[in-house]
């Protein structure tokens, strides 16, 4: 019997998954999912969950490169398979500081001098994309549906707390299997299986805080937007009617209590730059995700021996999450 354990039940977790019914259905007899965000809240739940380019192009970077590769995937993906919790958004991309920086970035974009619906208070030259946003517990549960469908899945609540380069795992609760092969997907913990492996990027990673107001039950427009301007994002969910207002971003392992403080200035940013009822800040509530950076931002994988590892993806984990998910399968043993 071979068996195979996931550690991590975030987008990256449930993404190897979903690749794993796809490409090696007959490849493990039985496959563990550790998911325990009881030491570890999945930032895949925090996140404000947009598959954009926002003005990255091919051919100028690693990670632009990545970026592109992973939304054609991406899109391939909803085209295909019609994923549960995926929505098409209209993101708009702006800026009002560094305009010369942006207008480079944004050179080969249509410019559109203005969106309706937005109702802006001033000027402000607006970039347009098709793109997806995703609502992270629909979308993750679907892709662990489709799984469970082909291959035999068991999902523990448990938390690893040992592993070894023989595949021998522990946890909390007291559980202790020997695995043929163990993926790390945990995320910013990541980093505390640094030493099994020789990845130099893993070694080197940072944790960076983000976080975003959320409001519920909203009705604003009648269509979805992502509005980003000077890295602000204001992010109107039709489909699920929630209004998102961020993201602050700041280096630190720790969750931070009044991050409300940091969130209210970009309330207040876009209630002046938009002509717009927006509800009461009050009834926001703060969303906190860890993400893991590692050096240049580029996200990092492989397998060394019995242990695969898929982890950095920073801002973005639904970009590229599954094209890299299927890339680690199709290099497993
Ligand atoms: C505010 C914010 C906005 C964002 N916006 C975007 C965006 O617009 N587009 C985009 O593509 N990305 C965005 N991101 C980034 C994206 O959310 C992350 O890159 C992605 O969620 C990371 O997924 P992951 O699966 O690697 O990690 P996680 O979601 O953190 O999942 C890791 C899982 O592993 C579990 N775990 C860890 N260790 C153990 C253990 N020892 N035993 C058992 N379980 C364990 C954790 O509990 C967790 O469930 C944003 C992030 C934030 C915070």
């Amino acid at each position: 019997m071979t068996r195979l354990a996931i550690i991590g039940g975030g987008i990256v977790g449930k993404s190897l998954l979903f690749s794993l019914a796809k490409e090696k259905r007959q490849k493990y007899d039985s496959i563990t999912l550790y998911e325990s965000d009881a030491l570890a809240p999945a930032c895949t739940q925090r996140s404000t969950a947009i598959v954009a380019a926002r003005g990255v192009l091919p051919g100028l970077s690693t990670l632009g490169d990545n970026i592109h590769q992973g939304i054609s995937f991406f899109c391939q993906h909803v085209k295909s398979d019609s994923p549960s919790g995926v929505y098409p958004v209209k993101q708009v991309s702006s800026a009002l500081l560094k305009q010369d920086a942006f207008f480079r970035r944004y050179q080969s974009f249509t410019r559109d001098s203005q969106f309706q619906e937005l109702n802006f208070s001033q000027e402000v030259p607006l970039f347009v994309e098709d793109a997806y946003y995703v609502k992270p517990s629909e979308y993750c549960q679907w892709l662990l549906s489709e799984a469970q469908k082909k291959i035999n899945v068991k999902v523990s609540n448990d938390f690893v707390v040992s592993l070894d380069k023989e595949g021998n795992v522990r946890t909390l609760g007291g559980e202790s299997i020997q695995y043929d092969h163990v993926i790390l997907a945990c995320g910013v913990k990541n980093h505390l299986w640094a030493g099994l492996v020789d990845e130099p990027k893993l070694k080197k990673t940072k944790s960076v805080r983000g976080s975003f107001l959320l409001f519920q039950n909203i009705s604003l427009f009648h269509a979805s937007y992502s509005l980003s301007i000077d890295d602000l994002n204001f992010i109107y969910r039709y489909e699920t009617q929630e209004l998102l207002i961020g993201s602050t971003s700041q280096e630190s392992r720790l969750y931070e209590f009044d991050e409300k403080k940091d969130l209210t200035k970009i309330y207040d940013y876009f209630k002046n730059l938009l002509k717009i009822e927006l509800p009461d800040i009050s009834q926001g509530q703060v969303q906190i995700g860890m993400r893991e950076k590692a050096p240049k931002r580029e996200p990092y994988s492989g397998i060394e021996g019995r242990i695969s590892y898929l982890g950095g993806l920073y801002k973005n984990g639904f970009t590229l999450g599954l094209k890299m998910a299927t890339d680690v399968v199709r290099q497993l043993p």
